[in-house]
């Protein structure tokens, strides 16, 4: 973007808040507003999560931050990360012995990173706080917006006095980034300005939560913190449902339940508990071991059970005044875990066709093209938004269908003859 402008990011998760990073360093005048409290108060509940989770941070989000222009950055990232080199698939074989199998992700030893999602996003609050030219607005929610005079509305709401009625203001922008996830406000009133295509889909399957402890100390033998390889994203495939682990830096693993809709159901109606571990040792063998069967219970219960949505539209723009990134423009299901990466990656892309059109001077083109009359640094950016569109919409579409197919790879391929065959014949 070429002269310094007024730049409104709705949304703080690690998108936004990158998105914001970005625009700060560039010399913009920056204001984020989120619906919630700051994430750093600790009473802040994290979004859809009972706790902040871990999750596996790929090649394109790290590129991302390392373009970011903050070096502290990517140092912490890399500081606070586990690198897993691959799966690690866990069944039980005919004479009911347990197996392990490692899969490595790559030949050349490369690895995915696992991170607390809260932690980077924290992290990426903070480098924002000491820059003069950003202001956070928290517990502030979009209610409007009117892309044709580039005004919104966001609802203030008072944490202290929650009985009073919650206050709107308005506040005026050059630019809107929207980056306020899969239920985004900010996509919905950009529909009634662009001509967006939207399609949205529930998958039959729900997600919970689940915790390896780590090793205590007193065990007899332990070597290590951690009471399976860290480096591995653990998998137990069951065909119609799987199980997951992810490594934490304190040794504890966070783990999903991925499972129809109706299995769910059934395990809810399970009043006496017994169920529950049963239905583990039967698809997830070993689980019990490395979770007590009440605190599997426990966690079932007391634990959200979530839906998975998949979001696709295009464009991500309308004219110069509003862009959407991350979940707001790409929710997908969490099987590739690509869904932060790319929203990451977003970011990057673009705010770099953001610098080549302020480098190329686009006005000119665009005043000729018609695109935008008026004001040079608008034309320009109308110009950057459409390209971003046309760049980004079919890469992120086919992120979005990998994620769709890797759900069948990862709880039911795994375990077929023929994957297993491939694979060895790759690795021979
Ligand atoms: P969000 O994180 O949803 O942040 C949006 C922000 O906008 C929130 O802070 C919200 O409070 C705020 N907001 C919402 N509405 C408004 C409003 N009206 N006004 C103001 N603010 C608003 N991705 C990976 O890359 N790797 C993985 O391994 C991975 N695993 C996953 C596992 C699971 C179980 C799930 C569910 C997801 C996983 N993902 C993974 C996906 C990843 O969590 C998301 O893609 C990522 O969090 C999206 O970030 P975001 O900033 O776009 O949106």
């Amino acid at each position: 973007m070429g002269s310094t402008q007024k730049v409104v990011v709705v949304g703080a998760g690690p998108v936004g808040s990158l998105a914001a990073l970005y625009a700060a360093n560039r010399g913009h005048a920056v204001e984020i507003y989120e619906l919630r409290s700051d994430l750093r108060d600790p009473s802040t509940t994290p979004l859809n999560f009972t706790r902040s989770i871990n999750l596996a941070l790929s090649e394109r989000g790290l590129n991302a931050m390392r373009h970011a222009g903050q070096p502290r950055l990517i140092d912490h990232v890399m500081a606070v990360t586990i690198p897993m080199r691959g799966r690690m698939i866990h069944g039980k074989l005919p004479n009911g012995e347990l197996y392990e199998q490692a899969q490595d992700y790559d030949v050349h030893g490369r690895s995915i990173l696992a991170i607390d999602r809260g932690g980077l996003n924290k992290r990426i609050l903070d480098i924002l706080e000491d820059m003069p030219n950003v202001t956070f607005f928290f517990n502030h929610k979009l209610t409007g917006a009117d892309f044709q005079r580039n005004k919104a509305w966001f609802e203030v709401r008072d944490t202290e006095t929650r009985e009073q009625r919650p206050k709107e203001i308005e506040v005026q922008f050059d630019m809107m980034i929207g980056a306020d996830g899969a239920h985004s406000a900010v996509r919905y009133h950009m529909m009634k300005y662009a001509r967006m295509d939207y399609q949205q889909e529930y998958i039959d399957t729900l997600w919970c939560e689940f915790q390896i402890q780590p090793r205590k100390e007193s065990q007899p033998g332990s070597t290590s913190k951690f009471k399976i390889s860290p480096n591995h994203l653990h998998i137990w495939p069951g065909r119609d449902f799987m199980f997951i682990a992810i490594p934490s830096e304190d040794g504890s693993f966070t783990c999903t339940l991925f499972a129809p809709v109706a299995r769910f159901e059934e395990l809810e109606a399970d009043a006496a508990g017994t169920q529950i571990p049963e239905f583990f040792d039967k698809y997830f063998p070993g689980v019990t071991s490395l979770i007590l069967p009440e605190e599997l219970v426990a966690s079932f219960r007391q634990n959200p059970h979530l839906p998975l949505i998949s979001v696709k539209c295009k464009p991500y723009h309308h004219s110069s005044s509003v862009v959407v990134l991350g979940d707001a423009a790409h929710a997908m299901v969490p099987f590739y875990g690509q869904g932060m990466n790319a929203g990451l990656e977003d970011v990057r892309i673009l705010f770099g066709i953001l610098d080549k059109h302020s480098r190329e001077n686009g006005t000119a083109a665009a005043i000729e093209a018609g695109v935008l009359p008026a004001d040079a640094a608008a034309s320009q950016r109308a110009l950057a938004l459409a390209e971003y569109s046309a760049v980004r919409v079919p890469d992120a579409h086919a992120i979005n269908d990998l994620a769709l197919q890797n759900y069948t790879e990862m709880r039911a391929s795994v375990l077929s003859p023929a994957y297993r065959l491939r694979k060895f014949l790759e690795e021979s």
